[in-house]
């Protein structure tokens, strides 16, 4: 009886909008990564109206096939910037305006709302000095990376092709001063694989 009555329930009638793998199904954190992607998504209305299946990956922090409705993330280094990565990637390849690459990537999906961004990018560079003391990314900067992001795709917007260099540039400029080298060796040692 409490099977039909959740049937006939006008929620259910509508498809789900964020579903666990099969494998991700028995991980512990599923809840817990399944909570992020829905929150995360809530910025993302182009994917409205359709099921997002999420899948474990345990060689990256995160894969996604662009143009297509599944992601793939590792729920032991998970963070929301890794989500609204992978979920651009689902928005490239639909005549939405969203290029295809790594470096697009980065920029359209800080550009969303400040409180994705809670992890420095993989392939943009944001220098380490922007960090506080225990490695993540404070408010401030957040809502800084958001700004930048956003001028960028405006800029984009308008013609300029070089808005990822002008959003590196940017965010250089509102770094502490000793961000330079030390980005640079992080690029060289960094070890995050993100597709
Ligand atoms: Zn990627």
């Amino acid at each position: 009886m409490q099977l039909e009555l959740e049937l006939l329930s006008p929620s259910n009638a509508e498809a789900p909008r964020v579903v666990a793998s099969a494998v991700l199904r028995k991980h512990r954190l599923r809840n817990d990564v399944l909570r992020r992607v829905d929150y995360v998504r809530r910025f993302f209305p182009e994917l409205d109206g359709e099921t997002i299946t999420v899948g474990l990956t345990r060689a990256a922090s995160g894969m996604a096939v662009p143009g297509g409705s599944r992601i793939w993330l590792n729920p032991s280094r998970l963070s929301h910037h890794t989500i609204a990565h992978e979920l651009i990637h689902l928005l490239q390849l639909r005549n939405l305006g969203i290029p295809s690459g790594e470096r697009a990537c980065d920029v359209f999906s800080m550009a969303r709302h400040w409180t994705l961004n809670d992890d420095r990018p993989s392939y943009v560079r944001v220098p380490l000095s922007l960090l506080d003391g225990h490695g993540a990314v404070p408010e401030s900067v957040a809502r800084m990376l958001f700004e930048v992001s956003r001028d960028a795709l405006a800029r984009r917007q308008q013609g300029h092709r070089q808005y990822i260099a002008y959003f590196e540039q940017e965010v250089q400029r509102k770094s502490p001063a000793r961000a330079s080298r030390e980005s640079r060796a992080s690029m060289e040692v960094s070890s995050r694989l993100l597709t």
